[in-house]
C-alpha cells in the first residue's frame, strides 16, 4: 500500500468547548510519518486565549457534569466504545502513519481500548461511599466521594489512542471534566477520539483537547487555580518536573512514568515458551512500551539456549512501513530514539558485550533500528541502567536467584517485571520481593481494563485501570448529621 493510494490523513484539530478548531486558523507544526520522513499534516497550536477558553469551559461544564447520573456518563462511554470498534480501521490507518507501528498492532490498540471505555462505563456505577456507626444514636455519619474538579492530563505518543482514552474515561467517568494535551508526535488517534466523544453526545466543555509546546501548556494548566488534579504518562525526568510543579500548587498528581523491567529466566523455566513470549513483547511497538521486558537476567544453565532461541525469534521481525502487509516491526517514533539505540549498543560493546543479532540503524528514510540482542552485557553498561525504549535487548547471566533479585531491585525503576520458572516456591518468593508495580509470571498479563497499572519508586505514583481507576479523581467527604 502506498501513501498516495490511501485516503487523506484526517485533518487535525484542537477541541475546545465542543468546537473543533483546525490548523487553517492557528499556528501549527508539521506531523511527520516516521517510516518515510514525509509530512502528513498540520497540527494546530493552542494560543493562550485558547487555553483560557478551554479551562473556563471545563470549569463551566463541571458544574453540571459533576451531578450527572453515572448511568448517563456510562452511556456516553459505552457509545464511544461502540464507535471505536466501528471506526477501528480508519483510526488505525492514521495511527500507523503518524506513530509507525504495524497496522495490525494499531488496530488491536483501538479495539482493546474500546474495552477500557466499557470498563469505565460499568465501574462508574460503583463509586460508593459508606456509613460509619455513630457513638450517639442521634448522629448519622456518612462518607461520600465526589469528583475532584477540572483535571489536566498529558498522554504519550507510544499508545496514543489507548493512553488518551484511559485518561479521558477515568476523568469523565468519575464526574470530572478535563483539558488534555496528548503527544504532538502522533496526534491523529487522539483527535479521532475527541470526534468519537463529540458524536457520542458529550456535553461541550467536558472534554477539551489542546496541542502546542508541551512545557508551555503544562505550565499554564498546572498553575491554573481551576485545575485540581493532573495526570501524566511519559518519561521520568518530565514526570518529576510536572509532579514538583503540581506539589508547589498542591495539586493531586498521577504519574505513569518509564520503567526498566527486569526479566528473570530461571534454569527450570520452559525455555521455548520464555524465548517466544519475550521476543513477542520485546518487539511490540518496536520496544517503545513502558512495560517492555528490558533487562534480561538468564540463569547460567540455560543462558546459551535462551539467547539463541530468543535472538532467532526477535530477529524474525520484518522491519518496514507499518502499512505494508508483511511488516511486523515499524520505525521508532523519532530520530532521538534511533540515536539513543546507537549510543546504547556502542557503549555496551565498548564494555565487552557481544552483539548476537542486529545492532545498527537502517540506512535511508525513516527511523528504523534493527531488533538487537546483546549477550554478556555488563551491569555498568548504560543500557542496563537506563530505559532503552527501543528494540535492543541486553542479556546478562546469573548464578543465584537471591543475588539476581538484588540486581533486579537495584535500579530506581519499579514498573513491570517478569519471571520465568516452573517452581511455585520461586514464583511466590520472587513476586513478593520484586520492587515493581506489576509482576508477570510465565506470561504477560498487564494493562487489562480490570487490572491496575502503575509503578513504584521513580516509575510513578497512582494507578490507572482496575477498581482503583477513579480513586485519584475523587475526594472523600465526611458528613456528620445530628438527626435527633
Ligand atoms: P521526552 O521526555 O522528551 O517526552 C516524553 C513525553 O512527555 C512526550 O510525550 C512529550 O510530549 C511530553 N513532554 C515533554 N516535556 C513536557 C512538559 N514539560 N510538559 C508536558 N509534557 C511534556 O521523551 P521522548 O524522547 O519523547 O520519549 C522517550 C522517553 O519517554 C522514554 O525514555 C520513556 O521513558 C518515555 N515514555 C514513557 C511512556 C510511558 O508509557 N510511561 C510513554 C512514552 C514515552
Amino acid at each position: 500500500m502506498t501513501e498516495t493510494a490511501l485516503p487523506d490523513y484526517a485533518p487535525l484539530a484542537l477541541y475546545i468547548d465542543g468546537q473543533f478548531i483546525g490548523a487553517d486558523v492557528r499556528g501549527s507544526e508539521d506531523v511527520i510519518n516516521p517510516a518515510t520522513g514525509r509530512v502528513l499534516g498540520q497540527l494546530p497550536h493552542a494560543t493562550l486565549a485558547d487555553l483560557e477558553t478551554a479551562v473556563a469551559s471545563a470549569s463551566r461544564a463541571f458544574e453540571s457534569w459533576r451531578w450527572s447520573s453515572p448511568l448517563d456518563r456510562g452511556r456516553i462511554l459505552r457509545r464511544v466504545a461502540e464507535l471505536a470498534r466501528e471506526r477501528a480501521d480508519e483510526i488505525a490507518r492514521d495511527l500507523t502513519r503518524d506513530q509507525g507501528k504495524p497496522l495490525g498492532e494499531a488496530r488491536l490498540e483501538v479495539i482493546t481500548s474500546a474495552d477500557h471505555a466499557d470498563w469505565h462505563a460499568e465501574e462508574c456505577r460503583r463509586i460508593y461511599g459508606r456509613l460509619i456507626p455513630p457513638r450517639n444514636a442521634n448522629v448519622r455519619q456518612t462518607v461520600i466521594r465526589q469528583p475532584i474538579g477540572v483535571c489536566a492530563s498529558f498522554s504519550p505518543w507510544n499508545f496514543p489512542f489507548n493512553q488518551t482514552l484511559r485518561k479521558i474515561c477515568a476523568a469523565l467517568g468519575s464526574g470530572c471534566t478535563l483539558v488534555i494535551k496528548p503527544a504532538e508526535d502522533a496526534p491523529s488517534a487522539a483527535v479521532a477520539l475527541a470526534r468519537l466523544f463529540h458524536e457520542a453526545g458529550l456535553p461541550p466543555g467536558c472534554l477539551n483537547m489542546v496541542w502546542g509546546k508541551p512545557a508551555e501548556i503544562s505550565d499554564y494548566l498546572i498553575r491554573s487555580p481551576v485545575v485540581r488534579k493532573i495526570s501524566f504518562t511519559g518519561s521520568i525526568p518530565v514526570g518529576k518536573q510536572l509532579a514538583a510543579l503540581a506539589g508547589a500548587h498542591m495539586k493531586r498528581a498521577t504519574m505513569e512514568l518509564g520503567g526498566h523491567s527486569p526479566v528473570l529466566v530461571c534454569d527450570d523455566a520452559d525455555i521455548d515458551q520464555a524465548a517466544t513470549l519475550l521476543a513477542a513483547y520485546k518487539g511490540l511497538n518496536a520496544g517503545q512500551v513502558c512495560m517492555a521486558p528490558s533487562r534480561f537476567y538468564v540463569q547460567k544453565g540455560v543462558a546459551a539456549e535462551f539467547t539463541d532461541k530468543f535472538a532467532k525469534a526477535l530477529s524474525s521481525r520484518v522491519l518496514g512501513d507499518g502499512l505494508d502487509a508483511g511488516t511486523t516491526m515499524g520505525p521508532l517514533a523519532h530520530d532521538r530514539r534511533v540515536r539513543a539505540m546507537e549510543g546504547f549498543v556502542a557503549d555496551a560493546v565498548s564494555r565487552g558485550a557481544e552483539v548476537v543479532v542486529g545492532g545498527a540503524a537502517l540506512k535511508g528514510d525513516g527511523h528504523f533500528f534493527e531488533p538487537t540482542v546483546l549477550f554478556n552485557t555488563p551491569d555498568e553498561s548504560r543500557i542496563m541502567l537506563e530505559e532503552p525504549f527501543g528494540p535492543v535487548a541486553p542479556i546478562s547471566i546469573f548464578d543465584d536467584v537471591d543475588e539476581v533479585l538484588g540486581r533486579a531491585n537495584a535500579l530506581p525503576f519499579g514498573l513491570a517485571s517478569y519471571v520465568f520458572t516452573r517452581s511455585l516456591r520461586l514464583s511466590h518468593h520472587l513476586s513478593a520481593r520484586l520492587e515493581a508495580g506489576m509482576v508477570n509470571i510465565n506470561h504477560f498479563g498487564s494493562a487489562l481494563p480490570e487490572t491496575p497499572l502503575g509503578g513504584v519508586k521513580d516509575s510513578g505514583m497512582g494507578s490507572e485501570g482496575g477498581s482503583e481507576t477513579f480513586d485519584a479523581y475523587l475526594t472523600t467527604k465526611f458528613i456528620s448529621e445530628a438527626t435527633g
